[in-house]
């Protein structure tokens, strides 16, 4: 979908959201919209995940200010699964620099799939980047700590600071996913081959599962989202949680890596950071701005959530948000 052939400056991307009406309006015609898209499929290849409710579908939009707008099941909670890798990912680059994060984890998208074992072969190196499963496990052997519970507690508390508030691990997401990973403890046997997993394999794949199963709901991820629109702050607590200098290089890889091997026809279309996960969350940044979450767990072929996609397309457009729309300039 492209945006609508008689573009006015009213969708020109501004420096703030739209006011409190037109953003709760928004979000209502948005919700309304796409409720009765019947279309994708629930991942299933993590037991838990195919017992989700097909029609679970919220929307939140929280902006720099801590304000919220809320549609649905926003409050309703999930296992954050992938959306949770940009924000260990922010807090590997804040404690390394974005110089040694970025050499030790790889920046660049793959075009493969997030569990691709062939992307990490492809390269000479052996690093993707750190919204892949391969890269997000590396990340995730940076934790500093002496062993699983350490790392685990760290990346807790750092995703919590994000949120605002303790975050909890779902259990039984963690069991089933932990009994058929298989990939992923492929993944960190072959990083560790390439001297590209800095812990001990088991352990790192093991904190990367907690990590995946940490529950959230729409409006927690628009908050984590509406820090690193805002240089690192959260909205709620005030708390500096990343330095703005992190966020604007996780949002540059969530930019081009985001959405998996769709990363690009995302950007495409709806011109703007995001990050999916295959529970149905779906989380899209506007820089200065605030962030947009969704949740709807049925799925693309890609693992992207098909609702969320719809929803953001919508919304970029409306809100203003999307960073590539220019006004023509005036001719002097
Ligand atoms: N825990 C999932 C996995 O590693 C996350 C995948 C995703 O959300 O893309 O397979």
């Amino acid at each position: 979908m492209s945006p609508s052939p008689n573009l006015t400056t009213r969708f020109v991307s501004t420096g703030s959201l739209p006011g409190s009406d037109e953003i709760r309006s928004l979000v209502e015609t948005a919700y309304e919209n796409f409720r009765e898209e019947a279309g994708g499929k629930l991942a299933d290849y993590i037991p838990a995940l195919a017992q989700a409710e097909p029609s679970a579908f919220g929307i939140c939009v929280a902006n720099t200010h801590g304000d919220a707008f809320m549609v649905g099941d926003a409050a309703q909670l999930f296992s954050i699964q992938s959306v949770s890798k940009p924000f260990v990912f922010a807090l590997i680059c804040d404690a390394l620099g974005p110089a040694e994060a970025a050499a030790r984890l790889g920046v660049d998208a793959t075009g493969l799939p997030f569990n691709s074992i062939m992307a990490m072969e492809l390269r000479a190196d052996g690093t993707s980047n750190p919204l892949v499963n391969a890269g997000a496990i590396a990340a995730t052997s940076l934790v500093p700590g002496t062993g699983a519970e350490d790392r685990w507690h760290l990346v807790r508390q750092g995703l919590s600071r994000f949120a605002g508030r303790e975050l909890e691990c779902d259990e039984r997401v963690y069991e089933s996913e932990a009994a058929t990973n298989q990939r992923n403890v492929g993944l960190a046997h072959l990083l560790r081959g390439h001297d590209r997993l800095y812990c001990d394999p088991d352990e790192a794949v093991d904190v990367y599962t907690r990590q995946c199963s940490l529950l959230v709901s729409s409006r927690d991820l628009a908050f984590m989202g509406a820090t690193l629109a805002g240089g690192g702050v959260q909205p709620l607590t005030g708390e500096q949680v990343v330095s703005a200098a992190t966020c604007q290089r996780v949002l540059a890889v969530m930019a081009t890596a985001g959405l998996y091997e769709r990363s690009g026809t995302w950007l495409y279309d709806v011109g703007l950071p995001g990050k999916s996960g295959v529970s149905g969350g779906m989380l899209t940044i506007a820089p200065g701005k605030g962030a947009v979450a969704t949740f709807s767990p049925p799925l693309d072929a890609a693992g992207n959530s098909v609702r969320g996609q719809l929803v953001m397309r919508f919304l970029s457009e409306r809100l203003g948000l999307n960073l590539f729309i220019s006004a023509p300039a005036a001719h002097q």
